[in-house]
Formats: structure tokens, sequence, C-alpha cells
């Protein structure tokens, strides 16, 4: 597979087209970000770690029937992906009350609520990535209703999957974002990454922060969290033989 131009550079990823034009090569940095790029820090090995953990996400939610653009791994922070074009909507799912929406509606970091809560939030740099809601989506022109429904869909099953495989591992998958992307051929199917960059992971015995909280709330041992997370998920992928 050869490499050709650069067709995104983001803040924690770039994308790089190929001799194949229905795939790419993403590439995990060490650049940190948060706070819609006001805080930045340059973490050692943290794009290393996420580009294992996501592969070994993806291969995983692929082995249970969620399709998604990983293809394979070609370097220590390099995956080969089916190129897609991305919907610009993030996908927020949350089990427990934490980050901004305990901050925005004033509610208690922990707290478990009775239902499984589910933002969007519009892609856009320049707003902030604001918070919408269907209506907005569907007016924006990002999405249809139907398309919407197919998202809400898949999402659910993921966060199943995901609650599992993180409690195996011992580890409350707090809440994530995801984002999707269409194929050439229509379909809607996750993509982008799924790492301690995109999801709250708290330790179930200890209740310590396992993810990018560490870095944007200045708690220290950032990369030896996302080492942990690796390790756990790579010792239940081995002994699955997957
Ligand atoms: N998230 C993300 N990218 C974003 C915004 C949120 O990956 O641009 C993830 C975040 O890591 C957390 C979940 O989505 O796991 C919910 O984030 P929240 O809305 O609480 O925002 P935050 O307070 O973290 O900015």
């Amino acid at each position: 597979m050869e490499q050709r131009g650069i067709l995104y550079d983001g803040k924690a990823k770039r994308i790089c087209l190929t001799d194949d034009e229905d795939k790419v090569i993403i590439r995990y940095k060490d650049d940190a970000t948060a706070f819609n790029n006001v805080k930045k820090a340059v973490l050692a090995n943290k794009g290393v770690l996420n580009n294992r953990i996501s592969a070994i996400i993806f291969r995983y939610l692929r082995n249970a029937g969620v399709e998604n653009h990983y293809i394979s791994t070609l370097d220590d922070r390099s995956q080969l992906c089916r190129r897609v074009d991305i919907i610009p909507l993030e996908v927020i799912v949350r089990n427990i009350i934490a980050g901004s929406m305990a901050r925005r509606l004033g509610i208690e970091e922990g707290t478990e609520p009775s239902n499984v809560i589910y933002d969007i939030c519009y892609k856009a740099d320049e707003l902030g990535d604001p918070l919408i809601n269907d209506h907005h989506a569907v007016a924006l022109g990002i999405v249809t209703y139907d398309e919407l429904h197919n998202i809400y869909g898949i999402t659910a099953k993921i966060n199943g999957l995901l609650k599992s495989l993180f409690a195996e591992a011992g580890i409350r998958l707090v809440d994530f974002k995801v984002e999707f992307g269409r194929t050439e051929d229509g379909r809607i199917i996750l993509a982008d990454e799924v790492s301690p960059d995109t999801c709250r992971l708290w330790d179930m015995k200890t209740n310590e922060k396992l993810d990018k909280d560490r870095f944007r709330r200045d708690l220290g041992h950032v990369i030896e969290a996302y080492e942990e997370v690796y390790r756990r998920l790579a010792n239940i992928e081995d002994a699955r033989g997957l």
C-alpha cells in the first residue's frame, strides 16, 4: 500500500490517501488537545497506545457484527482503513453522568441515570462543536431522520458491546463519543477512533480515571492510564485468541 497526499490533518490523527482510492492510512499522533484546542500538549506514546486500543476495539466490534472502517494495523502508529465520508456529527452516549452534562445540568458527576442518554454535536470547529438535536441535524442537511434512526441503533449496539468488553477489563464505561461515515455505496459505518481520548473509563474497583480527563483535569499519569487500558484489553483479546 503506497501512501499519497494528506486528506485531512486533525488534532490527534492525520488521514492520508493511498494508491487505492477506497482506502486511507490513519496515523495517530501524540498531540493532545482539550477545551476546543485551548489546552494542548504532546504526550509521548499516546498515538501508539490509541492506535493499538482503537484497533482492538474495532476488531472486537467487527467480530460482533458492527461494521467499521478498520482494515488492518500497518505499524505502531498507523492503521489502514476504508475511506468513508465522515458525517459531521459526534454521537455521545452517557451511561453515567459526567463532563459537560454534569456541568450543564448541575448533576453530580457519577450519578447513574435511569436511562441511557444520547447527545449529538455538530462537528464544526469554528462553532466549537455545538450540542444540537435530531431536528437541527436534519435541517442542517447532515442526515435524514431514517439515517439518524439507523445511527442510534448502531450506537446502542456499540454501547452494549463496549460496556461488556470494558466490564471484563474491570472498567466502567461512563460515556463515549463515536463518529460515522458513509461508504461509496451509501451505507453508514462506524469510523474515526474509540480510545481513552474519546471515552470516559473508570476503574471498577478504585474509581480511578483511565482516560483523557487525566489530561483535561491535570491529574497526572496520563500515559500510565492509557497503558493500563491497553494492557487489560490486549489480555482479553489474547485470551480469546482473536
Ligand atoms: N468527546 C470526544 N470528543 C469531543 C467531545 C467529547 O471524544 O469533541 C467524548 C469525551 O471524551 C467523553 C464524551 O465524549 O467521553 C462526553 O464528553 P462531554 O460532552 O462530557 O464533553 P467534555 O466535558 O469532555 O468536553
